[in-house]
């Protein structure tokens, strides 16, 4: 089993985005902003929630995961899936990973949780 470290929540955040939507201190447009990579990547390699979006609240939302890590080499910036991160953790020392959540409805896309994971070893380290 693995297990994260180093977790950023970003819920405060995204709760003060949607807060200034619903009170008119930003424009739906300003955040509906999604780039039309993180979208492609939403509709392919994404992973369905049972979160409905907040601001369309027409759509649920996607978790899209990235990893980055100095070890990763051509994998960083890469979008996994959550179940190759567990053999990603065995395997590397130190990465980090963060999962935005996207409407494919709206393009809402916000930062949701970053954490790190992996063995814990510095790099090159044997077993
Ligand atoms: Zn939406």
């Amino acid at each position: 089993m693995w297990s994260q470290r180093a977790v950023v929540d970003y819920g405060l955040a995204r709760r003060a985005t949607i807060q200034s939507i619903r009170s008119g201190h930003m424009e739906a447009r300003d955040v509906c902003d999604a780039h039309p990579y993180l979208l492609r990547a939403a509709r392919y390699h994404g992973e369905p929630t049972a979160r409905i979006c907040p601001i369309c609240e027409q759509r649920n939302v996607t978790n899209v995961t990235y990893v980055y890590g100095d070890e990763l080499g051509r994998l960083a910036g890469r979008v996994k899936a959550t179940a190759d991160l567990a053999e990603m953790a065995r395997e590397y020392g130190e990465f980090r990973v963060y999962v935005v959540e996207v409407c494919q409805g709206c393009s809402w896309n916000h930062l949701a949780v970053s954490f790190v994971l992996g063995t814990g070893d510095p790099p090159g380290a044997s077993v």
